[in-house]
């Protein structure tokens, strides 16, 4: 249910209206958008009514939430959202570029990255230290190590950090090296790391599962805003589809799609969307020409050696051919890339 308060209505009224929401046993979601506040009541709707509200001083209306997921629709909140990063706004004009290696390898690879892609104008340096392999015997990630290179290599180049969380056990040694929470793709329906994330006050960004329909992505969203952290971007990654050609068929129709029921930032994730180098810049232009708020995307100095996802990393001449591209292209979608 969304109640929404008069314009105007005083913080007392506000304050009363939410405690008796509490009282009835639901979660308060307050927004305070620039014309009125509205409050966002979620818990188990068919058991305590709220209309009841409607009664109470500076209550304008209560009106029900038709969608499965509450706080991540645009029935709550009809605003975009904007994500702050340590001063990074995700979701506003500036396309956001989040760059690096699939896995961080050594410090002279993380730092070589990391010059090189705030060079062409990456906000976000990415890379994993714990990476989530399809195989038990392929590399791992260099774990604490690799977190504490990649937070160095960031920190000198003025870089933020965007890296995966993988178990709810590392989520404190994450949350001291990271800006950002990356939640991969084979977590995207786990939903004890999706609370841990949520009670997390970092940033998240999380990524489409590769079988997951819009619904069941945006549920996943759901269980992250409904711990208390709004900071959410989500991320299209590719899905499974018959087609083989690629790794996976990056699905841009969810853009415009999740434009139309949610308030939150989206990002493109080429790289793994496509699995080949040679069609990363393409599909990196299409998702700014169909939306997206950025990119993120694999870049490795020696492809060739990579230890994980060499075949679709570009190589930093090809990245900085593709950030050539998008500034040409970005004024055309009323997009800019700093
Ligand atoms: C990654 O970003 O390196 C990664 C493992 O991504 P995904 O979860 O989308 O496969
Ligand atoms: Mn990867």
């Amino acid at each position: 249910m969304i109640v929404v308060m008069e314009r105007g209505a005083s913080r007392e009224k506000f304050e009363a209206v939410c405690r008796r929401i509490e009282e009835l046993g639901y979660k308060t979601h307050p927004i305070f958008g620039v014309e009125r506040t509205v409050i966002g009541c979620v818990g188990h709707e068919d058991k305590t009514p709220l209309e009841s509200l409607e009664t109470m001083p500076g209550v304008e209306a209560v009106v029900p939430i038709l969608k499965p997921y509450k706080l991540v629709g645009r029935e709550l909140k009809k605003e975009k959202t904007v994500v702050d990063v340590r001063g990074v706004a995700i979701g506003a004009t500036d396309i956001v570029v989040m760059a690096g290696p699939c896995s961080i390898e050594s410090e002279e690879q993380i730092l070589e990255v990391a010059r090189a892609v705030k060079a062409q104008g990456a906000q976000f340096l990415r890379g994993g230290a714990f990476k989530p392999r399809t195989s038990p015997y392929s590399f791992q990630g260099l774990r604490e190590r690799g977190l504490s290179m990649m937070r160095a290599a960031a920190d000198e180049t003025g870089l933020r950090v965007v890296t995966e969380l993988v178990s709810v056990a590392d989520v404190d040694l994450i949350c001291e090296y990271t800006d950002m929470i990356q939640i991969g793709a084979r977590n995207a329906q786990n939903f004890a790391l999706l609370q841990c994330a949520g009670r997390t006050n970092k940033p998240i960004l999380l990524k489409r599962g590769m079988a997951t329909t819009v619904e069941e992505y945006l549920m996943a969203a759901e269980y992250i805003l409904s711990e208390g952290n709004y900071n959410l971007v989500l991320c299209e990654r590719g899905i499974r589809t018959f087609e083989n050609a690629t790794r996976f068929t990056l699905d841009l129709s969810l853009i415009p799609v999740v434009r139309g029921l949610s308030h939150l930032p989206i990002v493109v994730d080429p790289s793994h969307g496509t699995g080949h180098w040679r069609y990363v810049a393409s599909m990196a232009l299409a998702a700014v020409a169909a939306g997206a708020d950025g990119l993120i995307i694999e870049v490795h100095p020696d492809p060739a050696h990579a230890s994980s996802d060499g075949p679709q990393s570009l190589k930093p001449t090809k990245f900085a051919e593709l950030m050539q591209s998008l500034r040409r292209l970005a004024p055309a979608v009323d997009r800019n890339v700093p």
